[in-house]
């Protein structure tokens, strides 16, 4: 046999491999995955019967349109048609951006740490990476990251609020950075957990995409939503951006029972804002109940909460998961835990204060 192999692209040499969070273990006592985001509740009915009738036509192709999702959706936040682009969970629309912006010689910044695909679509393409550390506050530095932009940069990330670490960055300082942007630098708000933001001084990011070409808003379907599983998120953005999303679109990447479900969703959206408003509760009950354990917890506006454990990292995170609830270790960093079913938390919380007293 020969020792030569198919030429493949250089970049992908040494390529970060993206960490799914772990699954909880199958058989154990009780075990909940708090390691991924996730929405803790099951389908609501309706988008079940809805993906159960869809169900009998998979023999079929999906419109590759995304027609009725698209309408639902350009109804919803009153853009045209021609601003809407949908994708493969708001990652594979992430990856679409950086083919479509950005290649060898060019650069994408984003602050770390943030989402870890982040450092993956953005070395598959050839492009370098300019990471801005957070401030020491775990916050975007966005002073820092206007500073990083050179003439080879082409696309900045901006995660509002920031996996893993929850925190955001507010209209003003927000608006003041997209001032400083060049207009021939794209602009990506990342904003995966958006229905879980209670601090009205957080801007949503469609309304600063109107009045602002090189900003892209990004939207999931997999978090609030419920449809992790189903992989179908959205950008919106003005025409040349939205018009590139199209082209580089997998062909009829989006099955019909993730545009069916997410359409379902959207319609029963007052019953899955009532669930997202609970995880929010149980999200204040979780930071209040660390913070009295003597713990510092940035002020997150996501459904998760971020520990700096440091060094300690990987043992808290097997303290948790002899205890029966799996969460999210970035060793030598910190620990990202989702805001899960009550009995989770209380797991959770209970760990963090026995893990606390002997530290
Ligand atoms: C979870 C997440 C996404 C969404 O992923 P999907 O591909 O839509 O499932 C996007 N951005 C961030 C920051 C996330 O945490």
């Amino acid at each position: 046999m020969s020792e030569t192999s198919p030429k493949l692209r250089a970049e992908l040499a040494g390529i970060p491999t993206y960490k799914p969070g772990k699954p909880a273990a199958a058989g154990g006592p009780v075990a909940y995955k708090l390691s991924s985001n996730e929405n803790p509740y099951p389908p609501l009915p309706g988008v079940m019967e809805t993906v159960t009738a869809a169900v009998s036509t998979f023999n079929r192709y999906p419109d590759m349109a995304c027609t009725g999702l698209m309408n639902e959706l350009s109804d919803r936040f009153g853009v045209p048609l021609s601003h809407l682009a949908t994708g493969t969970g708001s990652v594979g629309v992430a990856q679409q951006l950086i083919q479509a912006t950005s290649g060898p010689g060019d650069e994408v910044i984003y602050a770390w740490r943030s989402f870890e695909a982040y450092p993956i679509i953005t070395q598959i393409s050839g492009a370098r990476s300019v990471q801005v550390p957070l401030t020491a506050g775990d916050v975007h530095d966005l002073d820092a990251m206007a500073d990083a932009i050179t003439d080879r940069t082409r696309l900045v990330f901006v995660c509002n609020p920031n996996n893993p670490t929850g925190t955001v960055v507010r209209r003003a300082e927000l608006e003041r950075f997209l001032d400083r942007v060049p207009a021939d630098v794209l602009v990506v708000l990342d904003e995966a957990y958006r229905e879980f933001i209670r601090d009205p001084e957080v801007p949503d990011g469609v309304e600063l995409y109107r009045s602002r070409p090189n900003v892209c808003v990004l939207r999931t379907f997999s978090k609030a939503y419920g449809l992790a599983g189903l992989r179908v998120g959205f950008a919106i953005a003005h025409e040349p951006v939205a018009a590139a999303l199209r082209k580089t679109a997998v062909p009829f990447g989006v099955s019909q029972l993730a545009q069916e479900a997410a359409i379902a969703s959207l319609r029963a959206e007052d019953e899955l804002l009532g669930r997202v408003g609970s995880l929010v509760c149980e999200r204040t009950r979780v930071v209040d109940g660390l913070r009295a354990q003597g713990w510092t917890v940035p002020e997150t506006q996501a459904n998760f909460v971020w520990l700096r454990l440091g060094e300690h990292t990987v043992a808290f995170a097997q303290a948790c998961e002899q205890h029966g609830v799996v969460v999210r270790p970035f060793p030598g960093e910190g620990v990202r835990v989702t805001v899960g079913e009550t009995e989770a938390n209380d797991i959770f919380l209970k760990v963090a204060e026995s893990f606390r007293k002997e530290l």
